[in-house]
């Protein structure tokens, strides 16, 4: 690969991190956010009940006072009464005595029921304080954490944006310029490769002959020609996995003790890169390929056949194995 491309490949890469880091730190606040007004809740319910006990209190406070001043009313009407002269206003006053005493007595039970309340509603506020206080401990617990999660990710971030740095500087400008421009342009995704001849950003294929002139150059940086983003080659999984395949039916009959091996495969690609008529480019390939070749060296003969896909099902199946396995799959 073309060292700048390569640099181009990673340069994305790493501008991905850089976004997703962006995000989780952009939610920090959020989450402190969500945390206090929790605590908030939990506050203005302790508050809540505060209120209740003050009002019990004050309610309390009023009928004391009420039941004095009525209480000195009655004094002054007993006054009264052992100075009057005639019966009617002795009867008068006296109507108006017992009038006071029902007051004083309905006031009395009234201040008896309010000092009972009092009592249930010290509980509750003594109830949501602690609740507050498991809470208050909780939440200090979950802000420091986010804070802390917070510092580490501005610290990957800063370690990141020197590492683009180092990486970008092996860009050219008009590159770097294209790739920026692309990247913010088109979804997060200037490089992308191109499997079997179809560009994965944009999902067009090149013809065939530009195909191979993008997988067998070394010194040129190509674009697709349909969305301009920048392309690399990328071998397709499934060749991979036919390697793989033919690994791991190439281990299973030595472990039988076979001599000879007819390997019968759907891939046209890998029956001709084995019978030499196609030249193995992709480096993982290539590695896959010396092993296979390795193995091969085991037994008398290797013959590798292909067939239409349909008429292969048990090689297909062990294809299928490989992908399943395969690290990343
Ligand atoms: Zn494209």
């Amino acid at each position: 690969m073309h060292p700048e491309l390569r640099a181009l490949v990673e340069l994305q890469a790493i501008d991905d991190r850089i976004a997703a880091l962006k995000r989780e730190l952009v939610a920090i606040p959020g989450r402190v956010e969500s945390e206090n007004r929790l605590l908030k809740s939990f506050e203005d319910s302790v508050a809540e009940a505060q209120k209740a006990v003050e009002s019990v209190k004050k309610r309390q406070r009023d009928t004391e006072r009420e039941i004095q001043s009525t209480e000195q009313k009655l004094r002054e009407a007993r006054g009264k009464q052992a100075l009057v002269k005639t019966n009617d206003e002795f009867r008068a006053l006296s109507s108006e005595i017992a009038q006071l005493e029902g007051q004083v007595g309905s006031l009395e039970d009234a201040a008896l029921e309010i000092m009972e309340s009092l009592p249930a509603a010290e509980k509750r506020l003594a109830e949501e304080k602690g609740e507050m206080d498991r809470a208050k401990g909780q939440v200090q617990g979950a802000v420091s954490r986010h804070k802390a999660e917070g510092e580490r990710l501005e610290k990957s971030l800063q370690t990141l944006l020197i590492e683009r740095q180092t990486v970008a500087a092996a860009v050219s400008s008009p590159w770097q310029e294209r790739y920026e421009r692309f990247y913010k342009g088109r979804g997060g995704l200037a490089v992308c490769p191109i499997i079997e001849q179809t560009c994965q950003g944009c999902r067009m294929s090149e013809t065939l002959q530009r195909f191979f002139e993008i997988r067998d150059s070394e010194d040129t940086i190509f674009t697709c020609s349909n969305c301009g983003r920048i392309i690399f080659y990328k071998v397709a999984t499934n060749n991979v996995a036919e390697y793989q395949g033919l690994l791991l039916g190439l281990g299973q009959a030595l472990e039988f003790g076979a001599s000879e091996v007819e390997v019968v495969t759907d891939s046209e690609l890998l029956a001709r890169q084995w019978s030499g008529e196609y030249r193995v480019r992709h480096p993982e390939l290539k590695e896959l390929y010396g092993k296979a070749k390795e193995a091969a060296r085991r037994f008398e003969r290797v013959v590798v056949r292909h067939v239409r896909r349909g008429e292969n099902v048990a090689a297909d199946a062990a294809a299928n194995r490989a992908i399943d396995s395969a690290p990343g799959a």
